[in-house]
């Protein structure tokens, strides 16, 4: 955890210095020489205003049933949320007045590439945009392209990033592209489900469960981060409609839930929240 939670820190171009303390590695044997080595810790993060934890609702591939069902669900709920924009999604084609609206609710736009590159043994991946078709070249083009359009959206800096399919490789031998994603986003979201600890957790590769599950599941996952004064960042696909949805009265469960604990559970926007993190961490 320390190596990868110096990863973070020093990738994003903070280094605390305090943060700097000195390990011995275990003594061997007679005659051994005893190594010092710098690792790394981070300040231990705190939510603002006495949290006990924090929730980043967020939604991928820019399909229509989250602008039908999610967006006016998180308005009664009075919630912000995160919506990660595929570039070459029909309906945010169709539709960018749409999205730029939702920035002006107070949502975020975030990046999810523009064509998902993912696995080509999934089924529906068309020929020639598997990740294995991939290099850092095509998919830094990809990145730029699609940052291009979330500032056309009007979403201002700093941008956030979801992994499609959660895959953070490209190219047949897997060659990790995270290099490509550290200094262009603040933070990218992965797929692990697992409540986020704000103190050491990699950002580029955020935990985040599935939302197509039950009510009860979703807000459990919430009791769980408020235990561990963590965060959880939920990924929704469709909402009551298109794939992998999470049925309207599970979406709705967890918004009630949300919106009753707001004084002690801090939902936001999942850059926002990085961005907070990131700060934290390196402070003095
Ligand atoms: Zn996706």
């Amino acid at each position: 955890m320390l190596i990868r939670a110096f990863g973070s820190i020093f990738l994003g171009g903070l280094v605390c210095a305090a943060c700097i303390t000195s390990a011995q590695s275990p003594k061997g044997g007679a005659g051994s020489a005893t190594q010092t080595s710098a690792v790394t810790t981070n300040h231990p993060v705190a939510w603002p205003n006495g949290a006990h934890a924090a929730v980043s609702l967020t939604y991928d591939d820019a399909i229509q049933s989250q602008i039908d069902n999610a967006v006016p669900a998180l308005a009664k709920h009075g919630l912000v949320a995160t919506f990660f924009l595929t570039g070459t999604s029909g309906y945010l084609q169709s539709n960018p007045d749409v999205y730029k609206g939702l920035v002006a609710k107070g949502h975020a736009l975030g990046s999810h590439t523009m064509n998902h590159p993912c696995d080509r043994s999934q089924p529906w991946v068309k020929p020639g945009f598997g990740l294995q078709d991939y290099d850092l070249a095509r998919m830094q083009k990809e990145l730029e392209d699609n940052v291009q359009q979330l500032r056309d959206l009007g979403q201002k800096e700093p941008f956030s990033f979801a992994y499609p399919c959660g895959s953070t490789w490209l190219g047949e031998n897997h060659e990790s592209y995270v290099k490509l994603i550290e200094p262009l986003f603040v933070a990218a979201r992965g797929v692990r489900p697992a409540v986020t600890d704000p103190s050491s957790e990699d950002l580029m590769n955020v935990p985040s469960p599935m939302g197509n599950s039950s009510g009860a599941d979703l807000v459990s996952w919430v009791e769980r981060a408020v235990a561990q004064h963590g965060w959880v960042t939920f990924t929704f696909h469709g909402v009551a409609g298109d794939y992998l949805p999470v049925n309207a009265e599970a979406h709705e469960t967890l918004l009630t839930y949300l919106e009753a604990h707001k004084s002690t559970i801090w939902t936001e926007r999942f850059g926002t929240i990085a961005s907070y993190v990131k700060t934290k961490r390196a402070a003095p």
